[in-house]
């Protein structure tokens, strides 16, 4: 399960789980308006929502590990920024 422990993020392979919102078996990920797991499709229906808990969630990481390795945080600033260009 993906976690985040001080300024690190662990990305894990994550099993199928049933959506709080939805009901549908799929990947979860903790993204709810108000905390709860959803599945990729209920966060994309709220994208607003879900961009600013994943915001919230990340805010402080500076490293992402993923199978071990670490991998430096060049991608996650830009998912923030996207829209906020114009
Ligand atoms: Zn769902």
């Amino acid at each position: 399960m993906s976690r985040i422990q001080g300024n690190t993020f662990i990305a894990e392979p994550q099993p199928a789980e049933k959506c709080e919102l939805c009901g549908k078996i799929s990947e979860l990920r903790p993204y709810g308006e108000h905390g709860e797991n959803i599945c990729f499709q209920c966060g994309m229906e709220n994208e607003e929502a879900t961009k600013f808990v994943f915001g919230n969630l990340i805010k402080d990481v500076k490293t992402v590990v993923r199978n071990d390795r670490e991998i430096t945080v060049l991608v996650l600033p830009n998912v923030l920024q996207e829209g906020k260009n114009e």
